[in-house]
């Protein structure tokens, strides 16, 4: 894979992001697959998967795990109902995320991302330490797969998330780091969190986001990627420090209006391509 292919969150039949002949036509070549429902999960629904991104050209490079009940309609609803945080389905969610491993693994793709919820501030608490040992299960279940476990930044500040990671202290375990998230949540400022990060960042989301005049009380908002707060030429620059290579893969969450969704996306493919171009002229090296 050549340095940062651009790549667009992409669903099947589950997930906000775009369909897969979309993906194809804004010429992207990777793609963060949201997992589809049980029924398109089967190995027999796998390979028709597999079939339709082979003649797309596109490859996936992580699936997405989506839990139902999950609401993003404000802060306080994320706290409540996101991730493997909520006690009451958190063992039911574990199931679930196995099965969406066990879909990853049909894919023949080495990353299952998920957003874990609000992980508890303090680290004495029971729930922090339950929340501790249910994320190792599902390292453990995927590492016998040979897959990596992404979890999604913004819900808390890069040095809570750092301590989370180590205190797990899995080898694949990593992170995929959201620039937006950490402004949305109001949880820090993106660049410095990477940079903090960055031993764990093993996958990105390009998307932007203005901050809320209340940060970390009400969202902040999805942006235009280029329109909001996240300074991409940094972004990339900083990518480029961490020795990051992957994919460069664009979220934009606005599927009600899928002209627009369409649009915007294939303007966020043209400036990147347009920073990488100039990061790698400034470096006086081929892109
Ligand atoms: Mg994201």
């Amino acid at each position: 894979m050549n340095r940062w292919p651009i790549g667009v969150f992409a669903s099947i039949d589950e997930g906000l992001g775009v369909d897969l002949d979309v993906a194809h036509d804004l010429g992207v070549t990777t793609v963060h697959l949201h997992a589809p429902s049980q029924g398109s999960r089967t190995p027999e629904a796998a390979q028709v998967v597999a079939e339709r991104l082979r003649s797309f050209g596109l490859e996936v490079t992580a699936v997405f795990a989506g839990f139902e009940g999950e609401s993003y309609a404000d802060i306080p609803a994320v706290k409540q109902t996101v991730g493997l945080v909520p006690q009451a389905t958190r063992q039911m969610r574990l199931a679930e995320l196995k099965r969406v491993i066990d879909f990853t693994a049909l894919l023949d793709v080495d990353a299952a991302g998920l957003h874990i919820g609000f992980i508890p501030h303090d680290t004495s608490d029971p729930e922090y330490l339950a929340l501790i040992e249910t994320t190792r299960e599902a390292c453990d279940y995927a590492s016998q797969k040979g897959i990596h476990i992404h979890l999604e930044t913004g819900q808390e500040p890069a040095d809570e998330l750092l301590d989370f990671l180590k205190t797990v202290d899995r080898p694949n375990l990593f992170v995929n780091f959201d620039p937006a998230n950490m402004i949305l949540y109001g949880c820090g400022e993106p660049i410095p969190a990477l940079k903090q990060i960055a031993p764990y960042v093993r996958s990105i989301h390009c998307k932007d986001a203005s901050w809320s005049d209340l940060p970390g009380e009400t969202w902040g908002e999805e942006t235009t990627l280029g329109k909001g707060a996240v300074d991409f030429g940094e972004f990339l620059k900083t990518l480029d420090e961490i020795g990051y290579t992957g994919p460069l893969t664009i979220e934009r969450e606005i599927s009600t209006n899928p002209e627009r969704q369409r649009a915007e996306i294939g303007g966020a493919v043209a400036l990147l391509n347009q920073l990488k171009q100039s990061l790698s002229e400034r470096r006086g090296a081929p892109s």
